[in-house]
């Protein structure tokens, strides 16, 4: 350990130099200077291990000594020996870095060792620090350094990535365009017939799986071959790509429409409900295609044949459903231009005869071709008048009078039969208000509905708009359902029945016996009458089974509270019968056939007379002749 001694006394350095021998011993070489100059100069060369320090230096002192040098150069262990002890310049001595500030007087050689050894300890101690403060700080740089590299490495990767994505995406871009190409028409830009045919296979499959209808539809464009012949390829070109933009408005996204070369087209239509979903695609096409194009100039009429071939059993495969939608549109394109043609001759003619009677049936209503006949019911026992039902009837402009089981059906699965019916109940209702007033008495009137009313639509709502609309008293109007409504959901029915109810009007139970009869339903079900079916009635005489069933019907109505009706009497021997029941009305030719309103006004205002309104078997007066009534 090398100490300089800076002390500008001889007998105190004298006295520190043996402590410091009497304490180290040959640990310690001692080097001693009393000149403030020399002091200054080994002060900056900071060579030696300690520096014992006078305080006062003839005129200056320890802390100026230190203030002479650098910082950073100041020797790193220095203790200051002073003549006497002063608080201030303690704290002035710690703060400037020293190590201790001993009283001479107070000096033993225990105490300097000891001041001395903690000294270098802490000093150790704080260069041991300060070397780990920079390697923290080295390893720091680096850290930085390296994250600053990495930072870097990182732009260039997302720089070089970018690229790469790029390069992909248009080698993607390009691949894509190479199978659109492949795959598609290059003119129209249609499927073309690679693609249509997977597109087929696919959706047979799908429909297969899902057992729900598809048909393929091969398209053929009438008079192609003149017009290009005659306008030139160009044209021809041009029509084509209108004609694709056309049939591709006339499809809904799910389906498909594929150009399988020259003028020959095909559609797959998929989840058709009917097959007149089929064929109203087919003629919606036809009408857009027949529509005159308009090309350079040059307006083009055209049309299209189209064969139809159903996924069946017969078309159950690509190739069959091809072949099949071929032969069709073959015989599609001999029958006359501009017509499609399914190839299931069987289907063709019910196709073709539902889709007809379904654009007759839009135009008969536009055309007030709809009228109603009205048929009076009576009292068994009294032969008072209860009421009268509407029947509607189509006067066809060709076909002449269409009775409504040729046509109901038809309205009822197109659904047509919510505005027919609407027209029908505004009729019967006005009707009815016009002979209450004429006869100053209510003529109820009931009018039939079909279970297919109770699925669709805002049955209750209708009703209640036209019995206000009218002015119909709602007691006046009874809604005939038959037992088909309850195939439906019965607590859905029963739900609309009962705001019917609410409503005022009456429900009767019309054809009952020949349906699907529960008596359940019955009892649960708001019932005013029960209208049996004509068969039982017409049979009853020569059928006692017949006979029971109409004797059980009446008294199942008056345990019920409801009213019995018993439809077609057509005889004087069937009324007789049906007058020794307890309490029954009749409905039937016997009594009064289906008539136009004037006639039936007639017959009305001829039987509702009062005095005829009395318990007697008083005889009816017909307006039609025949039918009789013999007293
Ligand atoms: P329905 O409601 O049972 O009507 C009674 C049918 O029996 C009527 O046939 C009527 O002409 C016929 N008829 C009445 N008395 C006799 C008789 O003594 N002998 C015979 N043989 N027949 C008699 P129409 O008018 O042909 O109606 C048939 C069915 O068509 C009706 O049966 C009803 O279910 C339906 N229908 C009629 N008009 C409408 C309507 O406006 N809406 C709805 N949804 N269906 C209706
Ligand atoms: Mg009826
Ligand atoms: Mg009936």
């Amino acid at each position: 350990m090398q100490v300089l001694i800076i002390d500008d006394d001889e007998v105190d350095f004298r006295s520190t130099r043996r402590m410091l021998t009497e304490t180290f011993g040959a640990e310690v070489t001692l080097d001693w200077i009393s000149d403030w100059n020399d002091a200054t100069k080994a002060f900056a060369q900071s060579s030696y291990d300690v520096y014992l320090i006078d305080y006062f230096l003839g005129g200056r002192t320890g802390l100026e000594l230190i203030e002479t040098c650098d910082p950073s150069d100041k020797p790193s262990v220095f203790i200051f020996l002073t003549g006497h002890d002063d608080r201030k310049v303690d704290v002035a001595a710690t703060n400037a870095g020293a190590a201790g500030y001993l009283v001479k007087s107070d000096i033993t050689a225990s105490t300097l060792e000891r001041t001395i050894r903690y000294a270098l300890f802490m000093a150790r101690k704080k260069e041991e620090l300060r070397q780990e403060m920079i390697a923290v700080k080295a390893a720091k740089d680096i850290v930085e350094r390296q994250s600053e590299m990495h930072a870097k490495m990182a732009n260039d990767l997302s720089a070089t990535q970018a690229k790469l994505q790029t390069a992909l995406d248009s080698a993607e871009e390009s691949e894509a365009k190479y199978r659109n190409l492949a795959q598609h028409d290059l003119l129209t830009e249609l499927p073309n017939r690679v693609l249509f045919m997977s597109q087929l296979e696919r959706m047979i499959d799908n429909s297969h799986r899902s057992g729900k209808n598809m048909a393929l539809l091969l398209l053929d464009l009438d008079r192609f071959k003149s017009i290009n012949d005659s306008l030139g390829h160009p044209v021809g070109d041009r029509l084509l790509m209108q004609v694709a933009r056309r049939l591709t408005n006339c499809i809904r996204k799910t389906d498909t429409v594929a150009r399988l070369g020259g003028d020959e087209f095909a559609v797959i239509v998929t989840n058709l409900q009917s097959h007149e979903d089929t064929a109203i695609v087919a003629q919606h096409i036809i009408e857009s295609l027949t529509e005159s194009f308009e090309i350079e100039g040059h307006e083009i009429n055209t049309s299209a044949s189209i064969g139809i071939a159903v996924l069946n059993e017969d078309s159950n495969t690509v190739d069959a459903l091809l072949k099949n939608a071929d032969a069709a549109l073959y015989k599609a394109k001999g029958a006359g231009r501009g017509i499609y043609h399914f190839f299931d001759a069987a289907l063709n003619n019910q196709v073709r005869t539902i889709t007809l009677l379904k654009r007759e049936l839009s135009e008969a209503l536009e055309h007030h071709q709809f009228f109603l006949e009205y048929q009076p019911q009576i009292e068994t026992a009294t032969n008072k008048v209860t009421g009268v039902e509407a029947l509607v009837r189509w006067q066809h402009p060709t076909r002449g009078r269409v009775p409504p089981c040729d046509f109901i059906p038809t309205a009822e699965s197109t659904g047509q039969i919510a505005a027919m019916s609407e027209w029908i109940l505004k009729e019967a209702c006005s009707q009815s208000v016009v002979w209450e007033a004429m006869f100053g008495r209510s003529i109820p009137v009931a009018v039939n509905l079909s279970a297919i009313q109770f699925k669709r639509g805002r049955l209750v709502e209708t009703i209640a708009t036209i019995l206000s609309g009218t002015g119909l008293p709602p007691a006046s109007l009874t809604l005939e359902i038959t037992e088909t409504v309850m195939i439906h959901d019965v607590d859905e029915v029963e739900m609309q029945l009962r705001d019917l109810v609410a409503l005022g009007v009456k429900i009767a139970i019309d054809d009952f016996g020949t349906g699907y009869s529960s008596l359940a339903h019955l009892r649960q079900l708001p019932i005013d009458q029960i209208k049996v079916d004509r068969s039982f009635v017409s049979d009853m005489l020569s059928n006692h089974r017949d006979a029971a069933v109409v004797e059980a019907v009446i008294a199942l109505g008056r345990n019920l509270g409801v009213t019995v009706v018993a439809e077609g009497v057509e005889t004087i021997e069937q009324m007789d019968y049906l007058r020794k029941m307890p309490s029954i009305d009749a409905q039937g030719f016997f009594i009064a056939r289906p008539m136009q309103p004037d006639q039936c006004q007639n017959w009305l205002s001829k039987n509702l007379r009062p005095e005829l309104e009395m318990p007697a078997a008083i005889p009816l007066a017909h307006t039609t002749g025949k039918l009789r009534l013999t007293p």
